[in-house]
């Protein structure tokens, strides 16, 4: 024997429980399309190309303290200032804006009161939990968050905001939640600690998609 009840407080009852079901399912949903991609083996790595424009070569460098496969990039030629940042990939920018402070350094004032972080910076979701990151640029990035870029388009310009000695690109490539050694053109760059100064030259490969 049940108690009888009033019907009002078993619709209500009822209306509460399907509410929690609905609830529960989306929770699980979100769980599916948030967590579960998160859990799951990253992707192929992309080809990723160096981050400057076709036919130009910089040398790649780190330092004791820069950490562990972060990459600084120099021309081989010419003033590093206002050089073109480029996509070394497709994919989605998620970040776009200042990392840290800007300080005051600029090709007027190279010596200007150094900022703090990665000053103006841009991160790019490549997809299969790839991704890559572009610091110190000279000014606001050329792109915002969330639009969609292709390979070889411009992000910004080289710069020296942040916590930058002179300027140059500071440039990392990520899988999963981890920095991973970068690799351009499909070859490791075989900077991959920070234990000693160590630099290799390459040659960019970020040239227009043919025909
Ligand atoms: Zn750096």
């Amino acid at each position: 024997m049940t108690t009888a009840q009033p019907p009002g407080r078993r619709d209500r009852r009822r209306a509460l429980r399907a509410g929690l079901a609905v609830a529960g399912v989306a929770t699980l949903a979100a769980v599916a399309v948030v967590v579960v991609p998160r859990l799951l083996p990253p992707g192929p790595r992309p080809l990723f190309q160096l981050p400057v424009p076709c036919g130009e070569t910089w040398r790649l460098g780190t330092y004791p303290g820069h950490d562990d496969y972060d990459v600084d990039l120099f021309p081989t030629e010419g003033e590093a200032w206002g050089r073109p940042v480029l996509a070394s990939e497709a994919g989605t920018v998620t970040v776009a804006g200042i990392n840290g402070s800007l300080g005051g350094r600029t090709p007027d004032d190279p010596k200007g009161p150094c900022g703090r972080g990665g000053g103006y910076w841009v991160k790019i979701d490549h997809g299969g939990r790839w991704e890559t990151q572009y610091l110190h640029l000279l000014e606001p990035p050329l792109v915002r968050a969330g639009q969609r870029v292709a390979r070889g388009e411009q992000l910004g310009r080289v710069g020296s905001t942040g916590d930058s000695g002179a300027p140059h690109l500071h440039y990392e490539q990520h899988r999963g939640w981890e920095k991973a050694e970068t690799w351009f053109d499909g070859a490791a760059s075989g900077i991959t600690d920070d234990d000693t100064e160590y630099s290799v030259t390459l040659t960019s490969n970020n040239c227009p998609a043919a025909g």
